[in-house]
């Protein structure tokens, strides 16, 4: 039998970039871990974008997006706002964004100029289906360098930025915590209200599971 520990996913490197496009007057955008440059002649950029993002689906029916690389100095809020909630909820250009931490480029797609240190506008040659996510390998048409910050890593993400579950305290035997399972916010009491709503990520009820210590 050949090993398949899964933790070692764990300990390939990614970065983080912000992946956006625009469609008919709308603009969005969203968290993605995975741009590589897959080839030098000719340039080709890979990103990998999950489905159940909307910003899938309207690259495949645009076939343009531009990738924004995240910087070090980024603050949790730039992921909690492209990346913890859906453009098909939430209006990501809207006016909790500051209109001057991006800008529309060539394309007429908007690119993220603050905790950001480069960007590419990308044109998708072709698709693959991988089940869960769609592989996008582009020809960049632009690309430029916005600062000399230095670029996120997902490993730094995870241990600078994201905010650590807050600790509960000694509860004692028989006492039920719930965690929120997208950022690790920890509640304690026996009900968690149906209209509760994670303080650090903004998710709901769904999203939390029961722990009983
Ligand atoms: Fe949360």
């Amino acid at each position: 039998m050949a090993e398949m520990n899964t933790k070692a996913m764990y300990k390939l490197s990614y970065g983080l970039y912000v992946c956006t496009a625009a469609k008919d007057g709308k603009m969005n955008g969203c968290i993605i871990n995975t741009a590589i440059q897959a080839a030098s002649s000719p340039a080709l950029i890979t990103i990998a974008v999950s489905k159940e993002n909307l910003t899938h689906d309207m690259i495949m029916e645009t076939g343009r997006c531009n990738i924004s690389v995240i910087t070090q100095d980024a603050n949790f809020e730039l992921f909690r706002h492209f990346g913890y909630a859906s453009g098909r909820d939430k209006e990501k250009f809207g006016d909790d964004l500051p209109k001057t931490s991006y800008k529309l480029a060539g394309n007429g797609i908007p690119y993220i100029t603050e905790e950001t240190n480069a960007y590419f506008s990308l044109k998708v040659k072709q698709t693959a289906d991988l089940g869960s996510h769609t592989v996008f390998i582009c020809e960049p048409e632009a690309m430029e360098i916005l600062s000399d910050g230095i670029s996120c890593t997902y490993e730094y993400y995870q241990s600078n930025i994201k905010p650590k579950p807050e600790k509960v305290g000694t509860a004692p035997n028989g006492k039920t915590i719930w965690r929120c399972t997208i950022c690790g916010y920890e509640y304690e009491g026996d009900d968690l209200p149906d209209d509760f709503i994670c303080p650090i990520c903004k998710h709901g009820k769904p999203d939390f599971e029961k722990i009983t210590v």
